[in-house]
């Protein structure tokens, strides 16, 4: 995939501007606080349909304005397409509509119908944040190629939101008991399906990340990557793809279990949203022990497989953004990526310092100062 044009109408701190992206690599480079993280907030809102930094989306619209819409143009290999979002205020409410080759569709069709790849300093954090952030990372990777997991998504956040505050109902109302069987049973038979493609996923996932870290580390650190889960007992135990039975009937048995314990919580305490997906370095698991610089390099082999995992799954390379991490990884480290880059990835980079990263060329480089951008 590439994009080719790029414009925006009060997005952020942008009145209007256009982009032409004529090359495979792209730089946008200035001082903090000009619009850089601006541009590609709204490629990933594009593919997407939400930020990657809020879920306020109102806080994309430029202060004082009352609307405000991303053009992009872009080829896949099936030819040229165009998405447009756009945000606008009317009779009281504001709105919200998606194109895409011109016509209106709904979130579901627009989800990934550009496939990017987003990688910024907080990603960094992967490895020592919380599951969730794994979680998403997941959910993310398998969406973006599976409109079938992605509608699962949607279902098992819908059931567990309803779930939980049937939960919370009986506490008031202990009546209401009766009528969590049928939730219990959706609820099981969903997350069992979203567990079976998620430790498919992880499979290849493995195939392609670790020896991306095993360059990555230059041969010194061996990775190993492991899906968890966690018993009603407390105890963790790692499911494989191969060995998976009656996983429906373990969640229906799970939840009958604790179901005191939940309704006393208001809270779903087993199943997909509680799992982990766990990395390990030398044998340990790298969120505890290994080093920052280990965690780093286990981040970016993730993010980086998650491109060729794009590219496996649909055929065609998705689009990278990179979000100031040149200036945080090393020089190997920075060669490494540009290496796998290599004129076959779209990339559009922001920096501050462009003297920090590799000279790429001419007629990539943008200066940025204060939402408008001009060609070097
Ligand atoms: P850094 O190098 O520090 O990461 P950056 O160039 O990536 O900086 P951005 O995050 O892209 O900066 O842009 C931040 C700027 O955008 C800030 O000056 C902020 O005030 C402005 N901004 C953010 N939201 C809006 C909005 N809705 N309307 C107008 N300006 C906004
Ligand atoms: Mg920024």
């Amino acid at each position: 995939m590439k994009i080719n044009k790029l414009q925006l109408v009060n997005f952020r701190n942008y009145d209007r501007c256009t982009v032409n992206f004529d090359k495979m690599v792209t730089v946008f480079y200035g001082n903090n606080g000009q619009g850089k993280t601006n541009i590609l907030e709204s490629i990933f809102y594009s593919a997407f349909g939400f930020s990657h930094r809020t879920n306020k989306e109102d806080e994309m619209v430029k202060f004082s304005s009352d609307g405000m819409a991303v053009l992009l143009d872009f080829t896949k290999e099936d030819g040229f397409h165009s998405i447009r979002m756009k945000r606008y205020y009317d009779q009281g409410k504001n709105h919200k509509e998606i194109r895409i080759d011109g016509n209106k569709t709904t979130a579901k069709n627009h989800y990934s119908f550009l496939n990017a790849v987003m990688f910024s300093p907080e990603d960094l954090n992967i490895i020592k944040g919380d599951p969730g952030l794994r979680r998403r990372f997941m959910d993310m990777e398998i969406s973006q190629t599976d409109p079938v997991y992605y509608e699962l998504l949607v279902r098992y956040r819908r059931l567990l939101k309803q779930r939980n505050s049937l939960l919370k109902g009986i506490r008031e109302d202990k009546h209401l008991q009766t009528q969590l069987a049928p939730w219990d049973d959706e609820i099981s038979e969903t997350g069992a399906q979203i567990l079976i493609k998620r430790l498919s996923n992880i499979n290849k996932l493995k195939e392609i990340c670790i020896p991306v870290f095993n360059i990555l580390s230059n041969q010194v650190d061996d990775m190993e990557i492991k899906y968890e889960m966690k018993g009603n007992n407390g105890k963790f135990f790692y499911p494989e793809e191969e060995n998976v039975k009656d996983i429906k009937e373990f969640y229906l048995k799970s939840l009958n279990e604790r179901r005191f314990k939940d309704i006393m919580q208001g809270n779903t305490g087993i199943g997909i949203h509680r799992d982990d997906l766990k990395t390990y370095i030398n044998h340990l698991d790298s969120r505890s022990f290994a080093s920052q610089g280990q965690q780093r390099c286990c981040a970016l082999a993730l993010k980086l497989s998650q491109i060729e995992y794009v590219k496996q799954a649909s055929g065609e390379y998705p689009v990278l953004l990179l979000d100031d991490v040149m200036s945080e990884l090393d020089k190997y480290r920075r060669n490494q990526l540009i290496h796998f880059i290599n004129d076959k990835v779209q990339t559009i980079i922001t920096v501050n310092d462009k003297t920090l990263i590799p000279d790429f060329g001419s007629n990539c480089y943008f200066n940025v100062e204060q939402g408008s951008i001009k060609e070097d």
